[in-house]
């Protein structure tokens, strides 16, 4: 049986050069397993749900009883397809299953049900801003394939069991090109390819929960040399050790070939307390898994109709929506990206606007002001205590000068902390009014005038400072409710 066709090293050519390290180029291509939000298992009844009692969500077919057989979950393929969609790959009208044959304890079966020579998706790319610049990372493909169970080490009793309930759970692995030139470029993609699967609701993403791993394939090499050997850095399930991960192995990838050693294929593990990574076994080869067609599963057939059927049902993708942002309410390509993270804090955004925020404010408080407090507070826009309409009467008290910039963080806080409920009541109760009687505003700034000769003399003389300091006394004889720019405008006509 022949290897999938694909060649990394002549999909390389013609690709740019990244960022040197020590003289170094760095080449990384990401397996990521996202878990998917299926109820039930990819071939069997049995449910899904994290965080069971041991063995109480294994079924005879997880448990690979004698006699029993698998059989297709329709949500896992649909799933599947919504992906391919989502990143312009082609759905395969015929794939085909496989056994992939290894032996651990938890894997009862002694092989994993996958996909290898014809997977459910081929090609297509993940899009994303890396600074200013879109980088585009290409796909080989993504497969359908069961999880396997988990070995617990207990280890006070001297014991270590095997707890199946994992086994027989939807994975779809999506593999790429190893297009990817430097760490922030890796964990960058891995970020964006995370908020394509939950946004699309295929995956949870929850990476402490295993829902969402990564394997980062790690090689260095002198440019314009051939690929260099690579080690993989299996189950990455944070962002943070992804980063911390991929730095060390450059630099220890990069040690080893300065000091004369040979970097030897070979799978890794991170560990996070001595931030270092630690080989696990030398790599096996495909040979080695003795892959066949599982005759257990005929060939899984997508119907044109059914590909037909999902497109219609896509939500608009968060590129897609952050171009239109860009597009329809002269927003940043940046701000608009931030307010594209995932679906609830855009639709954060749509109701702030829809309430009458005007965007661009809308845009700066929520990935200002609002996301430095739902970081600090390690929240989720949804649970934020200011609701999008209030945060879009703010806005509008802003815009019609009820209240001043300084004044609307005021209200804002009271808000967030819970003292208040309503912007208009709060503001009221603090006296946060904005002086917008002219009248009252004149006899202030009379009063100023009449008792500051010197900075007059001196604004007279050409002297900005001065100015500034009456604008000041304004300020500060009005308790700060004086509108700044009519007091300015005010000053400047009565100073002739
Ligand atoms: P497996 O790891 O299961 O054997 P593949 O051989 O298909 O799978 O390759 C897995 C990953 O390794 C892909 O994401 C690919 O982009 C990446 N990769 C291949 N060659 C290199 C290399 N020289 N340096 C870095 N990554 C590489
Ligand atoms: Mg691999």
């Amino acid at each position: 049986m022949s290897e999938p066709v694909n060649s990394f090293e002549e999909q390389q050519q013609g690709r740019p050069t990244g960022p040197l390290v020590q003289g170094y180029e760095v080449i990384i291509g990401f397996e990521t397993h996202a878990q998917l939000s299926t109820a039930s298992k990819i071939f069997s009844r049995a449910s899904t749900a994290f965080g069971a009692e041991a063995n109480t969500q294994a079924c005879a077919v997880d448990m690979a009883l004698p006699g029993t057989l698998p059989v297709m979950n329709r949500g896992a393929v649909e799933r599947a397809i919504k992906l391919g969609l989502a990143l312009g790959s082609t759905i395969a009208p015929r794939s085909v299953f496989a056994r992939k044959n290894y032996f651990y304890p938890d894997l009862p079966k002694g092989y994993q049900i996958s996909q290898f020579e014809i997977p459910v998706v081929q090609g297509g790319s993940v899009s994303f801003l890396l600074g200013e610049e879109t980088k585009t990372v290409r796909l080989v493909r993504a497969h359908l394939e069961e999880d396997a169970g988990k070995s617990l080490h207990e280890d006070f009793i001297g014991q270590s069991g095997i707890d199946l309930n994992r086994a027989g759970t939807p994975l779809l692995e999506i593999v790429t090109e190893p297009d990817m030139r430097s760490t922030a470029e890796a964990v960058a993609y891995a970020r964006e390819l995370h908020k394509i699967v939950t946004w699309i609701g295929i995956c949870d993403g929850n990476m402490q929960e295993g829902s969402f791993r990564c394997d980062a394939n790690v090689s260095v090499r002198k440019p314009g040399d051939k690929l260099g050997t690579r080690r993989e850095i299996k189950n990455l399930n944070s962002f943070k050790f992804m980063q911390q991960a991929i730095d060390y192995e450059i630099r220890w990838q990069i040690e080893e070939i300065e000091d004369g050693r040979k970097v030897q294929q070979a799978t890794v593990l991170f560990d996070p307390d001595t931030g270092e990574t630690r080989a696990m076994r030398t790599k096996e080869d495909a040979a080695d898994y003795r892959y066949f067609p599982d005759p257990d599963l005929p060939p899984l057939a997508i119907a044109p109709e059914w590909v037909e059927r999902v497109r219609g049902e896509m939500p608009e993708l968060p590129r897609a929506m952050a171009e239109r942002y860009v597009a329809s309410h002269g927003l940043s390509a940046y701000d608009a990206a931030q307010l594209t993270q995932s679906t609830a804090l855009a639709g954060y955004f749509d109701a702030a606007v829809a309430a009458g925020a005007a965007p661009k404010l809308a845009s700066n408080w929520i990935t200002g002001e609002i996301a430095r407090r739902l970081n600090t507070q390690d929240i989720a826009i949804t649970e934020a205590p200011v609701s999008a309409t209030q945060l879009a009467k703010l806005i509008v008290r802003i815009g019609d000068g009820t209240v001043s910039n300084n004044a609307a963080r005021q209200v804002f806080e009271a808000l967030w902390t819970g003292e208040a409920s309503e912007v208009d009541a709060v503001i009221e109760a603090k006296g946060l009014k904005q002086m917008s009687d002219s009248g009252a505003l004149e006899a202030i700034i009379d009063g100023v005038l009449a008792t500051n000769e010197k900075n007059i003399a001196e604004y007279r003389a050409g002297k900005d400072k001065a100015f500034n300091a009456l604008v000041g006394q304004v300020m500060k004889a009005s308790q700060g409710k004086a509108n700044p720019a009519q007091v300015n405008a005010l000053l400047k006509t009565k100073l002739g």
